[in-house]
């Protein structure tokens, strides 16, 4: 628990969130600012500031992290007509919050290059 960090609140119940899914592991909530009609930010407990960060001891846990978007995307009924993960890294790709998180996106199609 990084005291400071706004997700690690959400993790401790400090601040409300939208929870679609929790195990011992991640936490999943609807993202503040939607950019899709679906549009979540899956989360380890784990503070780990971002994917610059994460350590060999992760790789159970980013492996979870990722099979568990699929099965969120699935339980949110956008799997068939897809889906994006983003992970947003450091300044160039605008990271705000250094909780590491995927966006789950969905329910309208996607346009190809990312801004
Ligand atoms: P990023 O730019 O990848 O770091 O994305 C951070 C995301 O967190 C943005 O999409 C914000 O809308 C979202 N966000 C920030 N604060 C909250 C919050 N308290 N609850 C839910 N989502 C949040
Ligand atoms: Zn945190």
């Amino acid at each position: 628990m990084n005291p400071n960090c706004i997700f690690c609140k959400i993790v401790a119940r400090e601040i409300p969130a939208k929870i679609v899914y929790e195990d011992e592991d991640l936490l999943c909530f609807q993202d503040i600012n939607p950019q899709a009609p679906v549009h979540v930010l899956l989360i380890p407990k784990k503070h780990i500031p971002s994917m610059a960060e994460i350590q060999e001891n992760d790789i159970h846990l980013i492996g979870k992290l990722f099979f568990t978007a699929s099965k969120i995307a699935k339980k949110l009924g956008i799997e068939e007509d897809g889906f994006r993960l983003v992970v947003n890294t450091n300044r160039d790709a605008q990271q705000t919050v250094f909780h590491l998180h995927i966006h789950i996106l969905g329910g309208r199609p996607m346009s190809w290059p990312p801004g």
